[in-house]
């Protein structure tokens, strides 16, 4: 059962094509779980092509032609397609990201209950990175500068305002403030989309601050 989904105004953007590569990887993997977002996805992508067809052929500048056709020969921007089936356990696209199994992936350790694995996306301003909790472990209490999308992948963990699992999406920004803490009985994984780093707020990891830095590739 999911939960937690992408608000309105991101499923829109990303039926529309227009979300930074990173985020429309992490909102097409929630597809794969949810199918009340496929629905709406492809209900939006229906109406979008509506609307398209109904606007008034116009004069269109020839310069303007020009410059549309030349950027026609530039290479097309990487794209996700949204998996169609609900029931998918592992996702092509969470396939094709890791080329392999998480043991085969580079880890860093933030701290004995806490990996990070930064994956190749393309997209240079989002960083995509999936984050190993330990069961009963923490993220260690942080805000953000930016933006934070989470979707679980393995296990489930808590904040201050909830239970997340398989499946489950979150977007955070600047306004939260929260302490992520796998479920005791499994480790959890999840991944993570920022495009600005976190900031550590207690005052053990405050000193990290200046360090943090993304790794968007
Ligand atoms: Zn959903």
């Amino acid at each position: 059962m999911i939960n937690y989904h992408p608000d309105s105004r991101m499923l829109n953007e990303f039926s529309a094509g227009s979300l930074p590569l990173a985020q429309s990887a992490c909102v097409s993997l929630h597809l794969n779980y949810c199918s009340t977002c496929q629905r709406e996805s492809r209900k939006l992508q229906q109406m979008g092509g509506m609307l398209f067809e109904r606007l008034a052929p116009c004069e269109v500048d020839a310069s303007l032609l020009d410059s549309v056709m030349s950027r026609l020969d530039e290479p097309a921007p990487l794209t996700y397609e949204a998996k169609t089936t609900a029931t998918d356990e592992s996702p092509a696209l969470m396939r094709r990201l890791m080329k392999g199994g998480y043991k085969d992936l580079e880890w860093d350790r933030i701290n004995s209950g806490l990996q990070i694995s930064r994956l190749h996306t393309g997209d240079v301003e989002n960083e995509f990175a999936l984050y190993h909790i330990k069961a009963g472990r923490t993220i260690p209490r942080h805000t953000h500068k930016g933006t934070e999308l989470t979707l679980v992948l393995e296990g489930s963990f808590s904040d201050e305002e909830g239970i997340y699992q398989r499946g489950d999406f979150l977007m955070r920004d600047a306004e939260h403030e929260h302490t992520p803490t796998a479920a005791k009985s499994e480790d959890c994984i999840c991944i993570g989309v920022l495009d600005a780093p976190i900031k550590f707020t207690g005052w053990n990891y405050r000193a990290l601050n200046p360090f943090l830095s993304l790794q968007a590739h």
